[in-house]
């Protein structure tokens, strides 16, 4: 035997010839897999309906359904592999098996060194298929990840401002947005190095996230600036959370080495999308109510419900 780094898996041999069958189950059960056998593809469709099968290893010729039949039933409900066997090659193609979904075809008489060598084939390409999805979702994570706070970064903050945006006209549900920034951060940063200061971003960042109810998100939008989109959140709702912030960043206190307890504090700006208005105004405007609060003394927040409204503070 070929000897090979072996994957775990599971196999369900169908065939309805028992000397095939069994000799099959036994060879897999030689290699180290665990293996599953039945005689007939209603069968198989039960174990697989109970069982995670990796591989199935099919006849073609079935007394019921046959072997094409069930890959193609497989290939639609389960992640889960097909080997064909048949004898008879003249009649199923080697086209119509890989249409199907099959990943593998051998013909009879089976030669067990060449069905183990096609079996590992699949199993180890089953892995690179599931390694690679993995990795793209982790970079597809990465992507819209800031590195440093863990929230989410502002490419990913327009974009699902963007999609909340659509839904909420749909809906005819309000959308409100948080800006904050972080009151004199340069000079916290200036005290007790930069690396103090990313603590303190961090820290702060997950505050925010503690904060929030399910639906609403956080980002990192710039250095020390966050935003929370808050999607159907009615104008009493949101003053609700920017509170919880405030009240949650008043309690934190932080203790760079030089080794006293410092409280910093955050100033924060809410506001209400207005349908049909731009992104852009919507976000500046948010910005804007965000600025009100630094110009009246900071930590505290600042509304700007429409570019009509008037503008009021709530410390
Ligand atoms: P204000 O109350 O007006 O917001 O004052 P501020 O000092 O917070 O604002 P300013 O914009 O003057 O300074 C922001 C500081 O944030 C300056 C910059 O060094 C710091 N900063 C930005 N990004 C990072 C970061 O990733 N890590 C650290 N440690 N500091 C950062
Ligand atoms: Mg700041
Ligand atoms: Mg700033």
């Amino acid at each position: 035997m070929i000897k090979q780094s072996k994957i775990d898996a599971t196999i369900l041999i169908v065939d309805d010839e028992p000397g095939i069958r069994n000799s099959v189950h036994e060879f897999i059960g030689m290699a180290g897999y665990k293996s599953f056998e039945t005689s007939s593809a209603e069968e198989a469709l039960e174990i697989l309906k109970t069982n995670t099968i990796h591989v199935v290893i099919t006849d073609i010729k079935l007394p019921g359904m046959n072997g094409l039949e069930l890959t193609d039933l497989i290939k639609n409900s389960y992640d889960t592999d097909v080997i064909v066997m048949t004898g008879y090659v003249g009649d199923y193609s080697y086209e119509e098996a890989i249409n199907k979904g099959a990943s593998d075809f051998v013909s009879k008489p089976i030669r067990f060194e060449e069905l183990l060598l096609r079996l590992r084939r699949v199993l180890r390409e089953r892995n690179i298929t599931k390694e690679r999805a993995l990795m793209l979702a982790r970079l597809q994570e990465l992507a819209i990840t800031d590195n440093l706070t863990t929230l989410y970064n502002s490419r990913c903050f327009y974009k699902q401002l963007d999609s909340e945006i659509d839904r909420s006209r749909r809906y005819n549900h309000p959308i409100t947005l948080m800006f904050m920034d972080i009151d004199h951060f340069k000079r916290y940063n200036d005290t007790y190095g930069h690396l103090e200061g990313d603590k303190v971003l961090s820290r702060f960042a997950q505050i925010i996230k503690s904060c929030l109810r399910k639906m609403d998100t956080a980002y990192r939008y710039g250095g020390e600036e966050f935003t929370v989109i808050l999607p159907e959140t009615s104008r009493g709702e949101v003053m609700t959370v920017a509170k919880r912030i405030m009240a949650a960043i008043e309690n934190e206190k932080f203790s760079p080495p030089s080794g006293k307890s410092i409280s910093m504090t955050i100033s924060i700006g809410v506001t209400e999308y207005c349908p049909g208005e731009r992104i852009s105004t919507f976000v500046q405007r948010a910005d804007k109510a965000m600025y009100l609060s630094k110009q009246r003394g900071r930590n505290q927040i600042s509304t700007i419900f429409s570019d009509k409204d008037s503008e009021s503070t709530d410390s």
